[in-house]
């Protein structure tokens, strides 16, 4: 059985602590102590093979480079009414790129809080450039709330990894 490092990234209350504890644990979390920072271990079936995913959810800046430089990929989260939380996925992909000296690491962009449509700020073809621009990074549309796509994100960012 492989062991996988998966780090998720971005700004303050996009919704990085839902998306884990909805992946992880299957159940949704309103209100989250934005300070913690914890990794939480899942076991996954990917392709057929049993893989073991330790998540590292990030809650700062602290430690940035240490847990950059075991992450084997990144799960970079903005919120979907917020254009500042996709616009500071810029500076954190170059950071990870750089750290791991690897402009192929694999990584997701993940537009979470779907399920607010009517406060969208961040158009879909928008966020959907900006991922192309990071060397076509897939880009998926979540939301935690009500466990939408969350799965699916978390198994590409996997079989990136195992493909790797
Ligand atoms: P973090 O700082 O990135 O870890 O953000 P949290 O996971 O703590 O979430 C911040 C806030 O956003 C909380 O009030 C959550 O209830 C809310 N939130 C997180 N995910 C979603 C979502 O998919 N939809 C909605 N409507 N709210 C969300
Ligand atoms: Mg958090």
């Amino acid at each position: 059985r492989r062991e996988y490092h998966i780090v998720v990234l971005g700004a303050g209350g996009v919704g990085k602590s839902c998306l884990t504890a909805q992946f992880v644990q299957n159940v949704w979390i309103e209100s989250y102590d934005p300070t913690i920072e914890d990794s939480y271990r899942k076991q996954i079936e990917v392709d057929g093979r049993q893989c073991i995913l330790e998540i590292l959810d990030t809650a700062g800046t602290e430690q940035f480079k240490l847990y950059m430089k075991s992450g084997q990929g990144f799960l970079l989260v903005f919120s979907i009414t917020s254009l500042s939380s996709l616009t500071e996925l810029s500076e954190l992909r170059d950071q990870i790129v750089r750290i791991k000296d690897d402009p192929l690491i694999p990584l997701v962009i993940v537009g979470n809080k779907s399920d607010l449509e009517e406060d969208r700020a961040v158009s879909r073809a928008r966020a959907f450039s900006a991922a192309q621009s990071w060397n076509n990074a897939p880009y998926y549309e979540t939301s935690a709330r009500r466990r939408n796509n969350v799965d699916e994100a978390f198994v590409d960012l996997c079989r990136q990894i195992i493909r790797k």
